[in-house]
C-alpha cells in the first residue's frame, strides 16, 4: 500500500510510481477516498528493492506493506499445524525445560555429569552444555572441542537429548556429526546469514532443532521473525525463537528482560517460544521471577543455565547458574502456572 506525500499522486508521478512496480511484475489499484488517495500494490509487494525505490520517490511518504513479510512463519502458513517434539515432548502440549551448565569444564568433567543429573531429577528435557563459547572478551576461555564428547556422554547417562551453540560451519558439521539433537545460535549471530543459511543447509531432511536466540541488538521483531524463516526456508521447520534479553541493560540485569513479546511472537507466527531468563537478567538470584514471568507471557518452555556447584562453574555459571535445588524449584512452579494458564479458566 502506497501513501503518498500529497492528497494524490498527480499524472507524473503516478505514471513513475506504474512503471517501477510493473518492473516487479506488480500493478497499481487507487483507492479513492473523498480527502485523499493511496494505491495498493496488486502481486507480491514483498520485494524489498521494488519498496527501496518507491520509498526513495519525493512523491511518497511511505510503504505498508499488507503480506506477511515472513511468509513461511506466519499462522496461517501450511506450516502452522507442524509441531516440534524432543525429549519425550511436543511443545506446546507441557512446558518444555531445556537447562544445564552455560559452559562445560573439560577439566573437571564431574560437574557437568552431575549438573545432568541434576537436570534430568528437576524434570528438563534437554541438557543444555557451552561447547563452544561466544565471550565478550576475546582472550577468554572459548570453549574445547574435548567438551563435545563430554556433553554426549552425559546424554548416554541420563538419556537426554542434548544443545550446544554452533558458532561456525565447523562447530556445526563435529556438533551434527556427533548427534548434537539441538543446534543453538546464539545472541551475537542471530543476524549471521551466512552462518543462518550452513545451519538451514544442514539440517534439511534431519530432525535435529534449532534454538534461535535473539540478537543482542536486533530491532524490529519482523527481524528476528525473517532470520528463523530464513533457516526454515531450506526445509526442516524445527525451528525455536528463544528470546534472551537485549540491549541496552537494563541498570542491575544483564540485559533488558523481553520475555513481553512472547504474546506479539505468538501473534505473528507459529513458531514455539521458549524464554531464556539466565542471559536476560543474569543473576541465579533474579531468574526465577523471570522464568515464572516468561511463563505467564505464554512462553512453551524455558532455557535455564545450571550447576550443581555454581560457584565453581566457568563461564557465567558462577552468576547465572541456578543450584540444584533452586532449579527444581523454578520448574515445579513454572510447571504450576503453566498448567494453571493453560486451563479452561483463561482458555
Ligand atoms: C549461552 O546460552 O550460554 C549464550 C552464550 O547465550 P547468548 O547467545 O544468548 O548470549
Ligand atoms: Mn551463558
Amino acid at each position: 500500500m502506497i501513501l503518498p506525500k500529497s492528497n494524490r499522486l498527480t499524472p507524473e508521478q503516478l505514471a513513475e510510481v506504474t512503471a517501477i512496480v510493473g518492473e516487479f511484475g506488480c500493478k497499481l489499484q487507487p483507492i479513492i477516498g473523498a480527502v485523499r488517495t493511496i494505491y495498493a500494490i496488486v502481486g507480491d509487494e514483498r520485494d524489498e528493492l521494488m519498496i527501496n525505490r518507491l520509498e526513495g520517490l519525493d512523491c511518497v511518504d511511505r510503504v505498508d506493506r499488507i503480506q506477511s513479510p515472513h511468509k513461511l512463519m506466519d499462522r496461517r502458513s501450511d506450516l502452522a499445524s507442524h509441531r516440534i517434539t524432543l525429549g519425550g515432548v511436543t511443545l506446546g502440549t507441557e512446558l518444555f525445560v531445556i537447562a544445564g551448565p552455560c559452559t562445560i569444564d573439560p577439566k573437571n568433567p564431574q560437574f557437568l555429569f552431575e549438573t545432568a543429573h541434576a537436570v534430568k531429577e528437576a524434570g528438563a528435557h534437554v541438557l543444555r552444555g557451552g561447547v563452544w563459547k561466544p565471550r565478550t572478551n576475546p582472550y577468554s576461555f572459548q570453549g574445547d572441542v574435548k567438551s563435545l564428547d563430554l556433553l554426549l556422554e552425559a546424554s548416554r547417562r541420563t538419556g537426554l537429548p542434548v544443545d550446544a551453540e554452533v558458532m561456525d560451519e565447523h562447530h556445526l558439521r563435529l556438533a551434527l556429526d556427533a548427534g548434537v539433537h539441538m543446534l543453538q545460535v546464539g545472541a551475537r549471530n542471530a543476524l549471521n546469514y551466512s552462518l543462518l543459511r550452513a545451519i538451514g543447509a544442514a539440517v534439511a531432511g534431519r530432525d535435529t532443532v534449532i534454538l534461535l536466540k535473539r540478537g543482542l541488538h536486533m530491532g524490529p521483531l519482523n527481524e528476528f521473525i525473517a532470520a528463523a524463516e530464513y533457516i526454515v526456508s531450506f526445509g526442516n521447520p524445527n525451528v525455536i525463537l528463544c528470546p534472551r534479553g537485549t540491549a541496552p541493560a537494563l541498570d542491575g540485569y544483564r540485559n533488558h528482560p523481553d520475555e513481553s513479546i512472547t504474546p506479539l511472537l505468538k501473534e505473528k507466527t507459529w513458531a514455539p517460544v521458549v524464554v531464556d531468563p539466565s542471559h536476560s537478567v543474569g543473576r541465579a538470584a533474579y531468574v526465577p521471577a523471570c522464568a515464572l514471568a516468561a511463563v505467564a507471557y505464554g512462553a512453551d518452555g524455558l532455557c535455564l543455565e545450571a550447576h550443581v556447584q555454581p560457584a565453581k562453574g566457568i563461564g557465567d555459571d558462577p552468576k547465572q547458574a541456578l543450584a540444584p535445588g533452586a532449579l527444581a524449584a523454578t520448574v515445579a512452579q513454572a510447571r504450576k502456572l503453566w498448567a494453571l494458564s493453560h486451563s479452561p479458566v483463561f482458555a
